[in-house]
């Protein structure tokens, strides 16, 4: 069984969703790492971001009608990047057209070096009660080769303006497993960011990304990321010092106090509706998943024009829904729970993975839970290779069960 204490739990659960996303594509310096939608932040084109924001929300009023959004979540680029006012009308044109929940979780990405006073009260008067600071790693020489524009005391000191000025919900973001990264390292990069007292912490994998100067330079042979082992030494290193230190483990990156989960992230992985506005945003809106745009002037002049600033849209299949189902979910620590499901996903993914599922637990891939399937805690690290094993036996859905 999965352990006590991992989430999350039944009421971050049945909190998530809907969810509304804003993407704020602006960065001060690009980091060599990063393949997001972003660009330098100039007052004109902070303008025309305003501008298109307000025709996207504008769009999709009619369709977000009487909904009350449980969770928004500005991120980016660097949404801190943005001015008070600046900041301001981005939140005056959000609410101006689509509603939130009056307990909503509201949570805005932060570099640690753009943390002031007179952001801190914005965001709060605004209604923002999460901050999500982008630390990244507490050892100088790293940032430096991350291209961080902050030195190793920011996110500390930025951690504690954000408490002075009454936010009781604060994230902390790291990476490891990049080129020249050290286990030694990262374990100070861990104590450090636990003497911050974080509520949550993010930790993920580097990534090589294609067209960002070091994901490049990996393909070229010129830079090495760490060895898989390493990485996945990395993971428990993590995973263990993060669990003493009460954080629990409840997402493969995620880790938490108890009840303070990300909602709005939650909303994803169980698959809740969530409509996205901004440059290269997605959504999941009633059976639909579409992608905005991924550069600002593109996405800007489709708004510009009134033609629709996504670029893919796709209508979701009984096998399509089945096949997130199963992805997400079992990358939740608590697992995949079919009370999670509505009644008509629920037929469709039993259908298509009863089998495959009951062979998992067979063959100790999986453990059963209450009402599903959970990845052991040893395992879940490597909770990709479990889910592909499971897909390539997938059972192909027809007739009566496509119908849904
Ligand atoms: S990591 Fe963050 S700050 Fe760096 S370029 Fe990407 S979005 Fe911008």
């Amino acid at each position: 069984m999965n352990h006590v204490g991992d989430g999350p739990g039944s009421a971050a659960r049945a909190a998530a969703g809907p969810a509304l996303y804003v993407h704020v594509p602006f960065c001060a310096v690009p980091c060599p790492y990063c393949h997001f939608s972003k660009e330098h932040v100039s007052g004109a084109a902070v303008e025309r971001w305003l501008a298109a924001l307000e025709l996207e929300a504008i769009r999709w009023a009619p369709a977000a009608r009487g909904i009350a959004f449980r969770s928004l979540f500005f991120g980016g680029g660097t949404p801190s990047a943005l001015s008070p006012r600046h900041f301001q009308r981005a939140w005056d044109t959000v609410t101006r057209h689509l509603e939130l929940a009056p307990d909503a979780e509201v949570t805005l990405e932060a570099n640690p070096e753009t943390v002031k006073p007179g952001l801190l009260d914005a965001w709060a008067q605004a209604g923002v009660n999460r901050l999500s600071m982008g630390a990244q790693s507490f050892v100088p020489e790293e940032l430096a080769a991350l291209g961080r524009i902050h030195d190793h005391e920011k996110p500390g000191q930025a951690i504690a303006l954000a408490r002075a000025h009454g936010f009781e919900r604060l994230s902390v973001d790291l990476m490891f497993g990049y080129p020249g990264h050290r286990i030694d390292h990262w374990r100070h990069t861990l104590d450090a960011a636990l003497a911050l007292r974080p509520e949550h912490v993010s930790a993920y994998g580097y990534i090589p990304e294609h067209d960002t100067p070091m994901g490049d330079a990996v393909a070229r042979g010129e830079r090495r990321t760490v060895s898989p082992e390493c990485e996945a030494e990395m993971h428990a290193i993590a995973d263990q010092r993060f669990i003493a230190a009460g954080l629990a483990p409840y997402e493969t990156s995620n880790w938490s106090r108890p009840g303070a989960e990300c909602r709005h992230n939650l909303a994803y992985w169980l698959r809740r509706d969530y409509l996205a506005l901004g440059p290269s945003a997605h959504a999941l809106w009633r059976g639909e998943r579409s992608a905005n745009a991924r550069a600002l002037a593109d996405w800007a002049d489709r708004l510009e024009r009134g033609a629709d600033p996504a670029v893919e849209r796709e209508r979701e299949t009984p096998e399509s829904r089945a096949d997130e189902t199963l992805m997400l979910g079992l990358r939740l620590a608590s697992g995949l729970d079919l009370d999670d499901l509505p009644a008509e996903v629920r037929a469709e993914f039993e259908a298509r993975y009863a089998e495959p599922l009951a062979a998992g637990v067979a063959g100790a891939r999986l453990e059963r839970t209450r009402h599903g399937w959970c990845i052991p805690a040893a395992q879940r690290y490597v909770a990709d290779d479990t889910i592909a094993w499971l897909a390539v036996r997938a059972r192909p859905l027809a007739g009566a069960e496509r119908a849904a």
